[in-house]
């Protein structure tokens, strides 16, 4: 008797109960060997009070199986409900989120016949930190994180995700020609990690002229790995112009846990007649059985939906008269594919799935580098909003092995030397530097700044790392 994995499962809301109980069919007729344990998150438990949408006690369930296999939820109407997809990823640690989006031309209507791409989107940090302050009456910061050890997880696993599943090519998109350092560094990691896998095909492509081309020549592209917040938006694109939502899924994977769903909403107006399309949710089980060790479980199941798909079976959302030969309801839908077990399809590409375990994915081992202080930015409220005046206010804090550089207004130098025909607001970031000064001398500084009377709203240290800058330069300087 084989070993069966035990899974979370969590029939959802809206069209979710329907087609998880379609896609639990199809895993159990193909011989998946799974030991399920239910859940219950979503509408009921967020309108029963709690705001995350799901019970403490759930959590034990999840952090036994770790494998959690989700139907979409509803998330009530009005405010004060946690959003369970970002709770979950971050409760779990998961930093990966991966998504196929494939096109099945010619029996699936789509603009682009031989789409066939994966994104690899960061998961935990980025702008998604969600560190925001207000710094004066006018100004709002929010802090895009990029950490070494978190760029360097995801895009090893994008590379060995693209080996596992004999992908040719890996492609990077960031805006590193703008953010210099923490899209630098994703783009460096990239070309620093991409050597190890010399069988694969690797390139660079600045954010915006690359989403451009994914959008119209998606053919182009393998697997695209990214950070959080161009993964986020580019993922949607992707599978928008793949043909339907109803047909992808997606995984988010992390060291100790993962989670497999479908990337579609709870689709309240279809529910409860039979009429969802189950294939959404079935891809994202089959990317939850590769990553349980049950790889041929998922080919078969794979080929089979190829298959049917072929054949013309198809649910509502995708059927096209003259085209498709059956419009069938989810379960009709599942049993097709059950019936077609063993089948492989005869135009489409057959799904084959390598059996080798993918590796896991080993944390940094970069030693950390010699670190050395330079100075401090300041940033300072000054609604009069002129650049002399304030240098002349604040320069009188110069001293003591700290001298005001420059002042800079949302990143553009005003002082000195400034453009008149910069436009300034309240916020001013004034930056002083000296030869190695230490802690201390750049907290007497701010001491100093406040003793004149000005309004501190921020500071941050300027550090350099091996002998390089640890910061920018403002725009002009
Ligand atoms: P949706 O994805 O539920 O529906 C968008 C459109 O696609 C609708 O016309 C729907 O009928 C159709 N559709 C979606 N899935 C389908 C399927 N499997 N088969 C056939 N047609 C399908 O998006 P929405 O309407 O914006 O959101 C509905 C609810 O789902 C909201 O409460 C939203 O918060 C929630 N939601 C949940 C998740 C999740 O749980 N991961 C993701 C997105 C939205």
């Amino acid at each position: 008797m084989p070993t069966r994995t035990p899974i979370t499962v969590a029939h959802g809301d809206g069209i979710g109960p329907e087609i998880m109980a379609a896609t639990l069919h199809i895993l159990r007729e193909a011989g998946a060997q799974l030991d399920i344990e239910t859940i219950e998150v979503g509408e009921k438990v967020y309108l029963a009070g709690n705001s995350s949408g799901i019970d403490p006690s759930s959590w034990a369930s999840l952090r036994r199986t770790k494998v959690f296999l989700k139907a979409p939820i509803t998330t009530p109407q009005g405010g004060g409900y946690k959003s369970l997809n970002v709770t979950t990823r971050k409760m779990l640690g998961l930093y990966a989120n991966i998504r196929p989006c494939v096109s099945y031309h010619p029996f699936v209507r789509t603009k682009h016949p031989v789409m066939d791409l994966v994104v690899v989107r960061e998961n935990e940090e980025d702008l998604y930190a969600g560190i925001e302050y207000q710094g004066t009456p006018e100004e709002i910061l929010a802090l895009k994180l990029i950490t070494r050890p978190g760029s360097e997880k995801i895009i090893r696993y994008a590379f060995e995700y693209a080996r596992q599943y004999k992908r040719k090519k890996v492609t990077c998109f960031t805006k590193d020609n703008i953010l210099k350092m923490t899209d630098g560094l994703f783009h460096r990691i990239f070309d620093e990690i991409g050597p190890e896998y010399p069988e694969i095909e690797k390139e660079h492509w600045i954010v915006d002229i690359g989403a451009a081309k994914m959008a119209d020549t998606p053919e182009a592209f393998d697997v695209i790995v990214m950070p959080n917040l161009y993964g986020d938006v580019l993922s949607d694109v992707a599978a928008q112009i793949a043909g339907s939502v109803g047909l992808a899924g997606s995984s988010n994977i992390g060291d100790q846990a993962a989670m497999f769903e479908a990337i579609h909403g709870s689709a309240p107006r279809r529910a409860g007649q039979n009429l969802a399309n189950p294939s959404g949710l079935l891809h994202g089980a089959l990317l939850m059985l590769v990553h349980i060790g049950q790889a041929e479980v998922a080919q078969r199941i794979h080929n089979a939906w190829l298959k049917t798909m072929e054949d013309g079976i198809h649910t509502y959302d995708i059927y096209e008269e003259g085209k498709s030969k059956q419009k069938v309801g989810t379960k009709e839908f599942a049993q097709a594919v059950v019936d077609r077990l063993g089948q492989k399809p005869q135009k489409l590409k057959a799904a084959e799935y390598s059996t080798t375990p993918m590796k896991p994915i080993k944390p940094s081992t970069k030693p950390a580098p010699k670190m050395e202080l330079a100075g401090v930015d300041v940033y300072i409220e000054w609604p009069s909003k002129k650049p002399p005046e304030l240098a002349a206010a604040i320069g009188k804090a110069s001293g003591d092995g700290l001298t005001l550089e420059m002042i800079a207004n949302r990143g553009v130098k005003v002082w000195p030397d400034g453009s008149p025909e910069t436009f300034c607001t309240d916020g001013f970031r004034c930056r002083f530097l000296g030869a190695s000064p230490t802690l201390k001398q750049t907290v007497a500084l701010q001491d100093r700044i406040a003793a004149l009377g000005l309004q501190i709203t921020m500071t941050v240290n300027l550090r350099n790392f091996d002998g390089k800058s640890g910061f920018t330069l403002a725009q002009g300087q």
